[in-house]
């Protein structure tokens, strides 16, 4: 059942940058100039922000008006935005080379404690569990706020199996914050590890007692990905512990998964609303369920955030799954980050 006085969240949205005002943020040369960045630089239109020193002012203003017209339309209350951790090596050392993505904790934060904003995002640190600092780092993080730990353990090179994990997972367990872990194929950034998409690599997490959210419930996006469906789906079933998140099914690579999912018995209450912002979503993917005129119509909210909701509920996925966040990130966070559901 879901709970009227919940407020409703996005489980699953990025922060970006070029480190422009200095934020500290950076996204490598090839990664930015590649088709799929241009093409979502075009989608937000701050195409050529960075021509002018401010693609990380422009990405964060889009992704505010996002967020402030998702709440006018009463389709949100807030969402958790992700830090993005460096690679490590095996030796606990930033990896040499590959590094093609990083969001600082320090900025993440720094964003979500914004006066004007308070309530409306919560930071999700992100510490790779083979740095040396990394409890220390994680005590720090939860202190100020953290509402979550986020991993994409496939392309940071992480492997939750890891006993290097364990201390980590005992924090979280002790603070009763979730840990968001990727699972399934990626296509933002590269991927080192693709085994480590499996699902089944977080059974340690969840046998240590963590609230698991498996982002994108270990599907399949393009077609050489490795498909970890079923798998999420049978740990959802056996850890009461273990949630997936809805992030990027409103995309063309996983839109089938909409349907999939509703079919499947017993796991809708398993599921939690996620975008995978800033991951354009369309409603023309769901137009056999959705006939042309709907889908047109929600196509014109422009708002990414209220549009993935909207494809969402249009499929009639259940209030609890847009709940649900609230529910996993548990009533001290939301306190701590002024969140309420009067709020929007
Ligand atoms: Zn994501």
């Amino acid at each position: 059942m879901s709970d009227p006085a919940l407020p409703v969240l996005d489980i699953h949205t990025h922060l970006a940058g070029l480190g422009h005002g200095g934020t500290g943020c950076f996204i490598a040369e090839r990664k930015f100039h590649s088709l799929l960045y241009k093409l979502m630089r075009w989608k937000l239109e701050i195409y050529d922000a960075h021509k002018h020193e401010r693609l990380d002012q422009a990405y964060l203003e889009r992704l505010d008006k996002d967020l402030a017209e998702a709440a006018e339309r009463k389709l949100l209350h807030g969402a958790v935005v992700f830090a993005h951790e460096r690679i490590y090596a095996e030796d606990g050392s930033p990896a040499a080379t590959g590094q093609e993505l990083y969001v600082p904790n320090e900025y993440a934060f720094a964003v979500c404690e914004r006066s004007e904003l308070r309530g409306r995002m919560l930071p999700a640190c992100s510490i790779h569990p083979y740095r040396k600092d990394a409890v220390e780092e994680l005590e720090r993080w939860i202190e100020r706020g953290a509402v979550a730990l986020k991993w994409l353990p496939n392309s940071q090179a992480m492997d939750p199996r890891d006993k290097r994990c364990v201390p980590l997972y005992d924090l979280l367990v002790k603070h009763g914050l979730p840990l968001i872990a990727h699972t399934g194929g990626e296509h933002t950034v590269s991927v080192i590890r693709p085994e480590l998409g499996d699902p089944a690599v977080l059974r340690p997490a969840l046998d240590r007692g963590v609230t698991v959210v498996m982002a994108h419930c270990g599907t399949r996006s393009g077609i050489f990905d490795g498909n970890w469906t079923r798998e999420f789906i049978q740990l959802a079933r056996e850890y009461p512990n273990c949630y997936g998140d809805t992030s990027a099914f409103t995309t063309p690579g996983r839109s089938r998964w909409l349907r999939y999912f509703l079919r499947e018995e017993g796991v809708l209450p398993k599921l939690i609303h996620g975008s995978d912002y800033p991951v354009p979503p369309n409603a023309l993917w769901s137009l056999r369920k959705l006939g042309f005129s709907q889908a047109r119509a929600i196509n014109t909210i422009w708002s990414f955030l209220a549009r993935d909701v909207a494809i969402k509920r249009a499929w009639g996925y259940p209030d609890q799954v847009f709940t649900n966040a609230a529910k996993v990130l548990g009533r001290k966070s939301l306190e701590r980050w002024q969140v309420s559901p009067q709020k929007i």
